[in-house]
């Protein structure tokens, strides 16, 4: 048993099968294995996840460049299939800041990334990998947004993409990614959850390359969002943050962030207190990670049916909780549900301060509210929320959410009419 903890990044041993310093290890029985001998997404000894390990870890001064391969030194690669992902901005919004009330608040939107989510960045680590295990096609479950991501760094490649999508529950400019990228779109009468046993099934014999955040790859890229805010937020205000508050659907990002944290700590970059509270959260209707941290269990249980607006969360059983449950609780942070309502409110309100999210991305801002209200987040914290995809991504809740439009006649004197009648 490896238990994930802040103060050990498991770089113990490398095994004599490490690649350049690279290795597997399964999370829950210590198996150790060669990362690009074999296709492997689970632990063939007990079907644990696995995380990949360093020999090295390397810290702020040995960065260098723009973006997510800025930080080449902590991922399995130099290089990857790369369209310039990361680098995403770090916002002030004083609105929400003070109607909130906290001293900071920042928003780090990851919406602005190629493809509009912070899959991206999942996906030029993952597909690079790919290239070098010399895999024929690259495969997804999505609830849309690492469908688009695959489909784009998949063109780039020149692999083909397999994409299995839930009916109907995937929002508009998803699927036009998925599509105009050229990935072959597979409809699935079923939810998210059973897209991805199908997928895991055809990746299991064979048939392609599994790119959804139970390979341990992807997480490596998206380990970059927390060494980026660490950097863009001590630039900015001098300090570290001291929460996070990040939209949860598998947990791949929790995963991610605790593990940033964890290297970061391994190499004497940051002390286990500076470490900032990992603070998930959920849509009411799709909320087992939360149940999980209320009854402080160690596991999840499966929602088998789910609801949400926030389509890109609308998860019941989050592959990677065994990896972000550690997260929350070895960072102090906390766990929270928030409505549909909350969630439309929370993109509203992001909106007013110019920033354009997609309904999952707002769920963090909602989640903070929720949190300040109940006072389990105090006043003098400096907070950043992640929002995860963009605007643009989702665009009937965007219109569902925003002003309607009003119908004028084809005349100045008719629209000065209108304008004074309302
Ligand atoms: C994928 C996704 C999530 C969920 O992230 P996890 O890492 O699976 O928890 C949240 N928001 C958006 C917009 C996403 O695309
Ligand atoms: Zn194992």
């Amino acid at each position: 048993m490896t238990d994930l903890t802040l103060a050990d990044a498991g770089v113990d041993a490398p095994p004599a099968d490490a690649d350049d310093g690279v290795w597997l290890t399964c999370i829950e029985c210590g198996w150790t294995g060669a990362p690009f001998e074999e296709v492997r997404y689970r632990c063939p000894d007990c079907d644990g996840l696995l995380e990949v390990r360093y020999a090295d870890h390397p810290t702020f001064a040995d960065f260098e460049g723009r973006g997510v391969w800025r930080y080449a030194d902590a991922l399995p690669f130099a290089t990857g299939v790369s369209i310039e992902e990361g680098d995403t901005p770090l916002y002030s919004v004083p609105t929400i800041e003070s109607e909130v009330g906290v001293e900071d608040l920042r928003i780090k939107h990851e919406g602005m990334n190629p493809t509009g989510s912070f899959k991206d960045r999942g996906m030029t680590v993952g597909v690079r990998v790919a290239e070098r295990l010399g895999v024929g096609r690259l495969a997804c479950a999505s609830t849309g947004n690492t469908s688009a991501a695959l489909a784009c760094y998949g063109a780039r490649a020149d692999t083909p993409v397999l994409v299995l999508l839930p009916a109907g529950k995937v929002a508009a400019g998803k699927v036009a990614q998925a599509s105009l990228h050229g990935a072959r779109i597979l409809e699935v009468d079923g939810n998210f959850d059973a897209c991805l046993d199908i997928v895991a099934d055809l990746a299991k014999r064979g048939e392609a390359y599994l790119l959804n955040s139970l390979n341990p790859f992807r997480l490596e890229g998206q380990k970059t969002i927390g060494l980026e805010i660490v950097e863009q937020f001590r630039d900015q205000t001098g300090d570290l943050p001291d929460r996070i508050v990040l939209p949860v659907g598998n947990a791949g990002n929790t995963a991610a962030l605790f593990k940033a944290f964890r290297e970061l700590v391994a190499a004497g970059a940051l002390d286990v207190e500076q470490v900032p509270k990992l603070t998930g959260v959920q849509a009411e209707g799709a909320a087992p990670m939360v149940e999980a941290v209320a009854e402080g269990r160690e596991e999840v249980r499966r929602w088998e049916d789910v609801e949400t607006r926030a389509t890109a969360i609308r998860i019941g059983n989050p592959v990677n909780a065994p990896k972000a449950l550690p997260g929350i609780r070895e960072t102090g942070g906390t766990a929270v549900a928030v409505s549909d309502e909350a969630i439309t409110d929370a993109q509203r309100a992001l909106a007013e301060d110019g920033v354009g999210v997609e309904p999952a991305s707002a769920a963090s801002v909602a989640g903070l509210r929720k949190l300040r209200e109940s006072g389990e987040i105090d006043a003098d914290e400096q907070v950043v929320c992640l929002t995860t995809g963009h605007l643009l991504k989702d665009p009937d809740a965007a219109a569902t959410a925003g002003a309607k439009p009003e119908a004028v006649p084809a005349d100045t004197e008719g629209v000065l009419d209108h304008l004074a009648e309302n």
